[in-house]
């Protein structure tokens, strides 16, 4: 890849730090109540696994924000800066479960740095330069890199691929992480049932058919229910320690 992972971390950086401080002028920063506990205790779990499949990713600095718009889309920046919005989670009516299985699809595409990919592309393509990318902190060309380098990241779809590969992860660290497996099931089915007859909403139109992905989901139940059925025999509190130890 033709950008190095230190480079994209640091604009996925300036482009998260930039949502947010849009999202708190604008008044739709949650920065505390139930919902962002809810999210946040979540993240927490699944950030213990994640040591399963990427040593270093237990370092990163972790982060959760949750922007209050009807906008179905959930993200994971590169070294770990998650966003959800609340019309994703309200309008699904999304159980502890199904956020787990959003939450770790979106970190799957993070660990196997799927975005970076595409940074590449578009570096390949002089979408962006070296110039650019080396920018001064907080100058006109560093903004317009960061707002590139975002793009490229959440709004150009995955290669079927890497979603497929994402979806095998993100069930894997939702089940070690103690979330019930089948809700990935149930979450593409809300999906697909209220995509009918009405316009996409941000999430699929970034994503594969529902159909394609509830298929291939159901197909790998059978693997990582025994993990899942392991982790929610531990309690949650000792789970990171017990799990790292195998
Ligand atoms: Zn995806």
């Amino acid at each position: 890849m033709l950008v190095s992972a230190d480079t994209v971390e640091r604009m996925a950086l300036v482009s998260y730090t930039r949502q947010n401080r849009d999202a708190q002028q604008a008044g739709k920063l949650v920065t505390k109540g139930p919902e962002l506990e809810r999210l946040k205790r979540i993240a927490t779990r699944l950030q213990a696994q994640v040591g399963t499949f990427r040593d270093d990713a237990v370092k990163w600095n972790w982060q959760v924000s949750l922007i209050d718009a009807p906008v179905q889309n959930a993200t994971c920046a590169p070294g770990g800066k998650i966003t959800f919005y609340t019309g994703l989670v309200r309008q699904l009516k999304m159980t502890d479960d199904e956020i787990a299985i959003v939450m770790g699809h979106e970190i799957a595409h993070a660990l196997r740095e799927h975005g970076r990919e595409r940074v590449s592309q578009a570096y390949a393509q002089n979408a962006l330069t070296t110039t650019a990318l080396a920018a001064a902190p907080n100058s006109a060309a560093q903004i317009e890199a960061a707002n590139t380098v975002a793009h490229y990241l959440y709004m150009l779809p995955n290669s079927r691929q890497n979603e497929s590969e994402a979806d095998a992860m993100g069930l894997e660290l939702a089940a070690r992480a103690g979330y019930r497996p089948e809700a990935s099931v149930a979450v593409w089915r809300k999906m697909q049932a209220q995509d009918k007859g009405r316009q996409q909403a941000q999430f699929t139109s970034t994503h594969p058919s529902h159909q394609t992905r509830i298929t291939e989901l159901t197909a790998m139940l059978p693997k990582v229910t025994p993990l899942y059925r392991a982790a929610a025999t531990v309690p949650p509190a000792a789970q990171s320690s017990s799990r790292r130890s195998q």
